[in-house]
């Protein structure tokens, strides 16, 4: 019986997000449109089956079909980013880092990443997560006047914790990664370097940001963000020593079995993410990226070192005269979907902060290009100006009009 028949209630809401999703200008960095191919894999049998272990040895019979789904998956894997192993069974990309402590830190060991506040991840040992209580964190951050990230600062903290485990990368760094600098720092320290690549998998997959094989012992990874695949997540090395570490840590460190519908649309998103189209996606994303800074520039937008490299842009509203979470909440009634975001040293608190954080990665899958993202500039420009003179519903609703037009011109793969 299909969805519509049993359940209704589910059936027109899941209707309701995916109309919602047509009608958005989604700008969120971290989200994306899957293809139909990549969503067809995620609803299937593959659901059914427990596979607990990795392919050849496994601790449930039946596992004929699953072991070369998984497989596939990890050969694809290593052949798009040039790693030797990659472990695709991480339920997430928060599960993912914690496979890492778990495979190279004791309890109580110092770990450095770059702070929440400046653009890290929660898991890179912010105080609330377990990443923070159960290690002892060191935080970087950006330079005040420079909003980059300083590689004296980080050698300098790292010389003096001397940490077991470097985090680089993060959720809201609008800059280039350096990852030799950082791959220097850990060996002078002796510490284990850990590249997050989530949001700029994609990038890096396509050519269009330097890629921290080579550099890094380990590279984690989400699959939904750039890189355009399903939720998962994976985790690659290049030594045996660190591949053997990360997959005792997987599976049984941490997880049980692994989710092997996802394993098989990751398998369809890295095929599809070594395509020549992919590649010309991936340096879209960047290309209107930049538009877009530009344009918010012109505009007398503040952003965060004062532009971008990648798909992510971090406005600092200060100077339009309005705080990140009403001007988000107007955007989103005007059909831009943004999230508010801190911005570095922020006087303003987390839930009530002075930024936004947008991003490329969902409009360029649309096929927008940069005349698009100049026309977007305007409309963030002129809902932010209207917020600020508390004179925003006839701006909202006017916007809301001539986007319909851009949204219907541009269908979002994967909608129906
Ligand atoms: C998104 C993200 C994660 C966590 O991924 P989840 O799938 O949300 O758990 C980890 N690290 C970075 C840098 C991220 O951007």
């Amino acid at each position: 019986m299909s969805l519509a028949h049993v359940d209704p209630e589910i059936a027109e809401l899941i209707k309701a997000e995916e109309r919602r999703q047509a009608d958005t200008v989604k700008l969120i960095p971290s989200e994306n449109y899957v293809s139909r191919a990549v969503l067809e894999a995620t609803g299937t049998v593959l659901t059914n089956k427990y596979s607990e272990g990795y392919a050849g040895k496994r601790y449930y019979e039946g596992q004929q079909v699953i072991d070369q789904i998984e497989s596939i998956a990890i050969d694809r894997a290593k052949s798009l980013f040039g790693v030797n192993h990659a472990n695709v069974q991480p339920y997430s990309g928060s599960p993912a880092n914690l496979a890492i402590y778990l495979a190279f830190l004791q309890p109580g060991d110092t770990v450095m990443g770059m702070g929440l506040p400046f653009g890290g991840h929660l898991t890179h040992g912010w105080s609330v997560s377990a990443t923070g209580k159960w290690f002892t964190p060191v935080r970087y951050g950006v330079r005040e006047d420079t909003g980059r990230i300083d590689m004296d600062e980080v050698r300098a903290l790292a010389l003096e914790h001397r940490p077991k485990l470097i985090f680089c990368g993060g959720t809201a760094i609008p800059r280039e990664i350096d990852f030799p600098a950082f791959a220097s720092i850990a060996r002078e320290v002796g510490a284990v370097l850990a590249a997050d690549i989530a949001h700029i998998a994609g990038l890096i997959a396509g050519g269009a940001h330097p890629s921290p094989v080579g550099h890094a012992d380990v590279i984690s990874t989400t699959t939904h963000k750039t890189l355009r695949g399903p939720r998962g997540a994976m985790l690659m090395a290049t030594s045996d020593e660190h591949a053997t570490a990360l997959n005792k840590a997987v599976f049984p460190g941490l997880q049980g079995g692994p989710h092997n519908h996802t394993t098989a649309a990751i398998a369809v998103a890295l095929k599809e993410a070594s395509t020549p189209e992919f590649s010309v996606y991936a340096h879209q994303v960047v290309a209107n990226s930049r538009a877009l800074a530009e344009e918010l520039l012109a505009r007398g937008f503040d952003l965060v070192s004062g532009g971008t490299d990648n798909h992510l842009i971090l406005i600092d509203l200060t100077s339009k005269g309005v705080a990140g979470k009403p001007a988000a909440k107007a955007l989103d009634r005007a059909g831009l979907e943004t999230n508010y975001n801190t911005v570095p040293f922020d006087p303003r608190k987390p839930f009530d902060p002075s930024g936004i954080r947008i991003g490329t990665p969902s409009v360029t899958s649309r096929g927008m290009g940069e005349a698009e993202m100049r026309q977007i500039g305007a409309w963030m420009d002129e809902v932010v100006t209207a917020v600020a003179k508390d004179d925003a519903e006839d701006v909202i609703a006017r916007v809301h009009g001539e986007l319909s037009e851009l949204t219907a011109r541009f269908p979002a793969p994967g909608l129906a």
